[in-house]
């Protein structure tokens, strides 16, 4: 990861870093990865809610914490009490929060959110002004800054992300706000130099994947998905393995069980499919994914108890890559790191 901030930072110039860590910062460890990223001077972190700010703070992360999502009422107090920076995308949260504060005698740290085109959170264009004036004047807020956040980024040269940057830059003209202005996530930090403003907010990336599936460049993985085989057996042909018998041995054959299922977010969608790497050698997932197992038959070649099986990442000269998990699942490198709970130790290499 820290070669990948490297990266990062050397392509961004003097705008500031905020590393997104919600969601158990992409599966990799929450705390974990915030205490790597303070050391290494990332300016800000992104959390998308309170809960994951306040996690932490009582890990005594001491570092900016931006909220993206946006809070209910009752949450208003915690944000402030905790220093939590919040996003503010309307007039009437920007009310409450103001009056939770005249109640704390305490000033909060905001951010403007302007939609430009996600259709998500934020404010609209034309009322971001008469906003910017309201908490401007406001003696509770401090305006750290403005943002608002790319819909369509993941792919190079994307007119409707060039027209998301183009507003946001118009915006930065009529406002004048004197203060943080971010727009890129990962595709946004990668492909368009032009929206990476006062400040970037890349996820993904930062973890060492592209967000269009590229590889292959100075930016790389930082995590792996390792486990160890449990249990071995031989198997006459013919024979149904796991639940439901979807797959049979075609002959007498070796059958070994790996102690990881979609309990701990190897996803069932892996069924069959997914290839893992034993000793070097590229095997597949045989079965059903169970919640806490799953077996691979290795036919006639010698794999014993305890052995290290790699589901993501490199053995030897192979190798196992998130994207293509991610396809055979149908989805997303995001969501498939995501899944990775708790269960699953994360061990620092
Ligand atoms: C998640 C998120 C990001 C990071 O997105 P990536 O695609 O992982 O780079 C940036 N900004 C906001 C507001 C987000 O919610």
């Amino acid at each position: 990861m820290q070669r990948n901030l490297a990266v990062l930072r050397k392509k961004i110039g003097s705008s500031l870093f905020c590393l997104p860590v919600k969601a158990n910062a992409y599966g990799h460890g929450l705390v974990e990865v915030a205490r790597f990223a303070q050391k290494m001077r990332v300016d800000c972190l992104g959390v998308s809610c309170l809960r994951e700010g306040i996690a932490l703070r009582e890990a005594n992360i001491q570092i900016p914490i931006l909220v993206f999502g946006a809070i209910h009422e009752e949450q208003i107090a915690g944000m402030i009490e905790y220093e939590l920076q919040c996003s503010i995308s309307s007039r009437y949260k920007a009310e409450l929060v103001a009056k939770m504060c005249a109640s704390l005698q305490k000033k909060c740290r905001i951010h403007l959110e302007i939609d430009t085109g996600i259709q998500r959170t934020g404010v609209r264009p034309t009322t971001a002004l008469g906003l910017f004036e309201f908490v401007s004047q406001c003696p509770y807020f401090h305006l750290v800054g403005i943002y608002s956040h790319l819909a369509t980024a993941d792919l190079p040269e994307d007119l409707y992300a060039e027209k998301q940057i183009a507003l946001f830059s118009a915006l930065k003209g009529q406002i004048k706000g004197e203060c943080l202005w971010h727009l890129a996530n990962s595709g946004g930090t990668l492909f368009y130099p032009h929206s990476h403003f006062d400040m970037v907010r890349p996820g993904l990336i930062s973890y060492g994947y592209f967000p269009n599936g590229e590889t292959g460049s100075e930016i790389a993985p930082c995590l792996s998905l390792k486990s160890r085989v449990s249990y071995f057996k031989v198997v006459e042909a013919g024979r149904g393995i796991s639940y439901g018998h979807h797959y049979r041995t075609s002959r007498q054959t070796r059958i070994v069980t790996v102690p990881i299922g979609y309990g701990d977010g190897y996803r069932r969608a892996f069924f069959n499919r997914a290839p893992v790497l034993i000793r070097g050698r590229r095997y597949a997932v045989a079965g059903a994914i169970c919640m806490d197992q799953f077996m691979v038959d290795v036919g006639e070649d010698e794999v014993y108890v305890g052995d290290e099986v790699t589901l993501i990442g490199k053995q030897g000269n192979e190798e196992v890559s998130l994207w293509e998990l991610a396809h055979l699942a149908d989805t997303i490198p995001y969501e498939i790191l995501c899944g990775f709970n708790e269960r699953l130790p994360r061990i620092s290499v």
